[in-house]
């Protein structure tokens, strides 16, 4: 059977990486968090005191930046920057609250797809983000869009949060998401938006089971036809 690339867009808190996590496992597919190499980049910007308006400073700290992930049983993967886990510290509201500014930067997105482009050369990838099927593999044989409410969006995140041990209130997850999804809309370099060959997939109201059944059923009549060509 042929490998296939498998594109998964969408709105912060869609339940992408989730999905994303599972459809790979039962592919027996790699699985890629773009997400969390923009954290990772956000994580080495704060802890250097990068300034967002220097591109000298920001190309020198980018050829210093070498982002891995390692599959853990537990949870999926875990992103590690310059071989230390960050996978923790990547998910806490200083990266989210700044992430999105970072991921404006063209140096910054230069850099990343260069680096997703090249783990998905081997393709049999499953790769979540804003602009993956849009920007980095155009060609993706499944696009997804993932689409939910808001409030949904932001139990989801809420809770998921909770779940790493981070108490932070519901109005504030909303507003970094609300925020995020303004910059991440409008930014002039890739910004995040549907492609036009994407199959929108709503998680407001279906379980995540179904969700999951869902994009493999799509994902497996797209192998078949890969293979049959
Ligand atoms: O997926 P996650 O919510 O962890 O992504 C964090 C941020 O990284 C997004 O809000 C967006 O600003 C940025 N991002 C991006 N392009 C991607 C993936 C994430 O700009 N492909």
């Amino acid at each position: 059977m042929r490998k296939i690339v498998i594109a998964i867009d969408g709105y912060s808190a869609c339940g992408k990486s989730s999905t994303a996590k599972e459809v790979a496992a039962i592919l027996g597919y790699r699985y890629i968090d773009s997400g969390a190499m923009y954290r990772a980049v956000t994580l080495y910007f704060l802890e250097h005191h990068i300034s967002l308006t220097n591109p000298k400073e920001i190309i020198k700290a980018l050829e210093q930046i070498h982002i891995t992930f390692k599959v853990n049983p537990k949870n999926g993967t875990d992103t590690f920057l310059n071989g230390l886990s960050v996978e923790k510290e990547i998910r806490k509201m200083r990266v989210s609250e700044m992430v999105s500014q970072v991921s404006t930067i063209k140096e910054v997105r230069v850099a990343m797809v260069e680096q997703q482009r090249r783990m998905g050369k081997e393709r049999g990838i499953v790769m979540d983000g804003r602009d993956i099927g849009t920007v980095v593999f155009p060609a993706a044989e499944l696009k997804l869009f993932m689409v939910a409410d808001m409030q949904v969006r932001a139990y989801r995140r809420q809770k998921e949060l909770l779940d790493r041990d981070q108490m932070v209130d519901l109005d504030d997850v909303i507003e970094n998401i609300r925020q995020r999804d303004q910059i991440d809309t409008t930014r002039a370099e890739s910004p995040l938006r549907q492609a036009e060959d994407a199959i929108v997939i709503d998680t407001t109201h279906i379980a995540f089971d179904e969700q999951v059944d869902e994009v493999v059923r799509l994902a497996l009549s797209k192998i078949v036809s890969a293979s049959r060509a």
